[in-house]
């Protein structure tokens, strides 16, 4: 969605190579895959001592769904969740898009892998598509998601204490540098848990659960835990509904390409020019609000193009294939605007995130360039749980 479009080459790879193959060639040969589905099957096979438990069952099921045993499988059933309602609203809403009806297109070969880029696009011999989402944009969403749904939830609530607000602020600071400076926002310290003052104590994870406390109860109730299902869903699906409106839209077709290699495996990379882009933003958006999740569905745009915005901010000017983060944003506005019932909620993720993207920059500035280089990830959280007051 961000950085690359692939495209496989017939070129360079003379077989006809089906799009689950190719998803599973790139995932075996990454090496890399922390997240894999195969991996966390077997450790759990052991864990549970081979019996045969609910919990094997649902990831034998999950496994089952999948077109390779190599990806995430929480991220995988999320976005299979999204195509499905995609595809459902294509059928049965009659959506226009610059005076033309929208025709459902079948819901590609999809997968998840372990990359640094944001997300990728994948088409097997210009005719079956296949996608690629980047694990690593998909974790870093639903950890900024978390960040925005709870301040946003304690806040409505006139719950949120100072607290509350510095753990939010440290929070989103780790899950910055964790995804920008070791590409995996999943060693940021989980939300729940970063009130402690022994961050020793978050390796020993029988500790570490008894802090699950340290947050007010209120996010553990039925009422916070639907509405977060229902922000994320709806931000999910508008990320999967950009991929899905390049495909409707037949924009894969008239893209340029060039040659490229990922994880081992020849591709070829093709652009889209920023218009695709912007009308891929667009008619996403529209599937989003024309699908059940519309009473919801700005809120998650707007939340979708906040992780994205903070995701690629060092990119202000745009790259080749993408406009600036800023434009797409402005661009999707003045559609987003039509919902005023909702415009007062999601402006309000600006209000949560934007002072804590200067309390990021500040941070960085006081580790300096050189320090920052040569502290490990444990280090910088050290500094940043225990020594920094943020309010
Ligand atoms: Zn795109």
């Amino acid at each position: 969605m961000l950085q690359s479009r692939l495209l496989f080459s017939s070129g360079q790879n003379p077989q006809n190579v089906s799009a689950e193959n190719l998803i599973k060639g790139i995932q075996l040969s990454s090496g890399k895959d922390m997240h894999n589905n195969k991996l966390f099957y077997e450790q759990m096979v052991n864990f549970f001592d081979n019996k045969n438990t609910r919990v094997l069952k649902d990831l034998r099921d999950t496994t089952d769904r999948m077109p390779t045993d190599y990806q995430d499988s929480h991220f995988y059933n999320m976005i299979a969740e999204s195509f499905s309602v995609l595809k459902e609203t294509a059928e049965t809403k009659q959506i226009k898009f610059a005076h033309r009806n929208v025709v459902a297109k079948p819901v590609p070969v999809f997968g998840t892998f372990d990359m640094e880029s944001l997300s990728t696009f994948l088409v097997v011999d210009d005719q079956t598509p296949a996608i690629i989402f980047s694990n690593g944009l998909l974790k870093f969403t639903q950890r900024i998601l978390e960040i925005i749904i709870k301040e946003q939830f304690l806040r409505d609530k006139n719950m949120l204490t100072d607290q509350d607000k510095e753990s939010f602020a440290k929070n989103f600071i780790d899950v910055m540098i964790s995804f920008h400076l070791f590409h995996d926002a999943y060693y940021a310290i989980p939300l729940d848990l970063c009130n402690t003052d022994d961050l020793d104590s978050l390796d020993d994870s029988d500790e570490a659960a008894n802090q699950i406390e340290a947050m007010p109860d209120c996010l553990f109730s039925r009422e916070y835990i639907e509405l977060h299902l229902d922000i994320s869903d709806a931000t999910y699906l508008w990320m999967a509904a950009h991929e899905y409106a390049h495909l409707v839209l037949d924009h894969p077709s008239s893209a340029a390409q060039t040659s490229e290699e990922i994880a081992g495996v020849d591709v070829a990379q093709i652009e889209y020019t920023w218009q695709q882009e912007y009308d891929a933003d667009l008619l996403g958006a529209m599937f989003v609000m024309n699908s059940h999740l519309s009473y919801i569905g700005a809120y998650g745009i707007y939340a979708a193009l906040s992780v994205l915005l903070f995701g690629c901010y060092s990119e202000t000017a745009g790259t080749t294939s993408h406009p600036p983060m800023r434009t797409r944003i402005d661009n999707l506005l003045g559609y987003l605007q039509g919902f005023e019932f909702q415009l007062k909620h999601y402006r309000e993720i600006d209000r949560i995130l934007a002072p804590k993207f200067i309390c990021y920059q500040h941070f960085i500035d006081y580790l300096g360039t050189e320090r920052l280089e040569k502290l490990s990830l444990k280090e910088i959280q050290e500094e940043l749980y225990q020594k920094i007051d943020l309010l």
